[in-house]
């Protein structure tokens, strides 16, 4: 073995990467808040919900949005929003594959049908040129994804829908605090959902909220998750098919405190952000990922790069990414495949839920999302981002390193 692969971390080497990067981050101030909470013995919702209420209130302020409704998790928000939306069964909702599957999947769950339109390559967010080929008399919604918080096209997507009478529910689970054109995600389309579980940039460890200015939607949302109540009614009157999916007060003092760190983790994010695009413009064979064509701000959830095996002695890119965790990057290859792979596609294992015979995802071809999954992406996660510049540059020497020792 020459000189430079015996100095990988990955055959006993040392480490590009001393740091370890936590995640969530709390202090003292957080525990507190809890244990007051635990101390009150108010701990749930509604019947003694002031700390939920008043941290919805907080989220949508941050979001400069009329309301908030919280839920259980970022993918019951992103449902809730889609049936006060008013779909119906067999209606189609179009949704990239280069995502969570919980954004193609409460789809199902609400008997409508995913319609996947392919990446863009240079954001990997949903391409809005790939969009109107697919619309069809039962296209009711686009489901842009602001993937790993960087802003979709939305311009683009709200010419469409407002084209074609279409709603826009913003998938923002990635998305905490990034802004377009100066407006925060979530906020801009009919509504946006987000997630609160342990890896997101805001976090309680579950959790899920999801934001309007439209009141009818909020009313219907509010409802949904309440187990069908309506403000004017009664304990046990139920007006909607819903469901408890409420959150505790415990968490919402959580969030309530870590809302309060938002900010300034997003601008340092952001901030190095562009200090590794400007690095890696020097290293052959990593391309950072686009930020789009105008002003945002990403909350980078995910760093995410292309790689180009080609400049990596044809090195597979697992092989790459297992070498750059074991010289300390926190990162991972992402999704092995687009949504359309998964079996629950595939095999059409629907269930209880009705989606037409007619759908036949084995047909589903996206060459741009295949790309990324296979052979392109590379994430590195959102509390690496949350370092110095100085460990940037220590992410760069763990690739460099690892190119040196592969094409030497
Ligand atoms: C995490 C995530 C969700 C779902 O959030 P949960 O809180 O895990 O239910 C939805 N969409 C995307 C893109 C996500 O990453």
């Amino acid at each position: 073995m020459d000189i430079n692969k015996k100095r990988l971390a990955i055959v006993g080497g040392p480490k590009s990467v001393e740091k370890i990067f936590p995640w969530p981050i709390y202090d003292e101030t957080d525990v507190q808040a809890v244990a007051s909470v635990v101390r009150s013995g108010q701990w749930g919702n509604p019947d003694c919900a002031d700390e939920v209420a008043r941290f919805e209130q907080e989220f949508a302020a941050y979001c400069d949005s009329k309301y908030a409704v919280t839920c259980v998790n970022g993918s019951v928000s992103l449902r809730l929003a889609l049936i006060a939306a008013g779909l119906r069964p067999g209606d189609e909702v179009i949704v990239p594959p280069y995502t969570f599957i919980a954004t193609a999947s409460v789809v199902l769950e609400i008997n409508c049908v995913p319609v996947f339109v392919d990446i863009d390559p240079r954001t990997y967010n949903l391409d809005p040129e790939r969009i109107e080929a697919v619309i069809t008399e039962k296209t009711r919604a686009i489901i842009p994804v602001h993937f790993a918080g960087l802003a979709c096209d939305m311009a683009a997507i709200l010419d469409i829908a407002k084209r074609y009478n279409l709603r826009v529910i913003e998938d923002a689970a990635h998305a905490h605090g990034a802004e377009y054109k100066g407006r925060k995600l979530g906020s801009i389309g009919d509504a946006g959902s987000f997630s609160f579980q342990s890896s997101k940039n805001l976090t309680s460890g579950e959790g899920g909220i999801v934001i309007t200015n439209d009141d009818a939607l909020y009313e219907t949302m509010n409802s949904l998750r309440n187990v069908g109540r309506l403000p004017s009614g009664q304990w046990y009157d139920h007006f909607n098919p819903g469901c408890n999916y409420r959150i505790t007060q415990l968490q919402a003092v959580l969030l309530s405190e870590q809302l309060k760190r938002l900010d300034e983790q997003t601008i340092i994010r952001n901030e190095n952000g562009l200090y590794l695009d400007s690095l890696l413009a020097d290293v052959d064979g990593i391309t950072p990922l686009s930020r789009g064509a105008v002003a945002v701000r990403h909350c980078y959830h995910l760093y995410i790069v292309k790689y180009d095996k080609t400049k990596f002695g044809q090195l597979p890119k697992n092989e790459f990414i297992a070498m750059l965790l074991a010289e300390g990057v926190p990162c991972s290859a992402g999704y092995p495949h687009p949504l359309y792979k998964q079996p629950v596609f595939q095999q059409k294992n629907f269930m209880c839920y009705a989606i037409p015979e007619s759908v036949d995802y084995t047909q589903v071809y996206c060459p741009e999302a295949e790309q990324a999954c296979l052979h392109e992406a590379v994430w590195i996660f959102q509390q690496a981002m949350l370092g110095t510049r100085a460990d940037m540059e220590s992410f760069v020497r763990a690739i460099q390193k690892i190119q040196m020792a592969v094409s030497g």
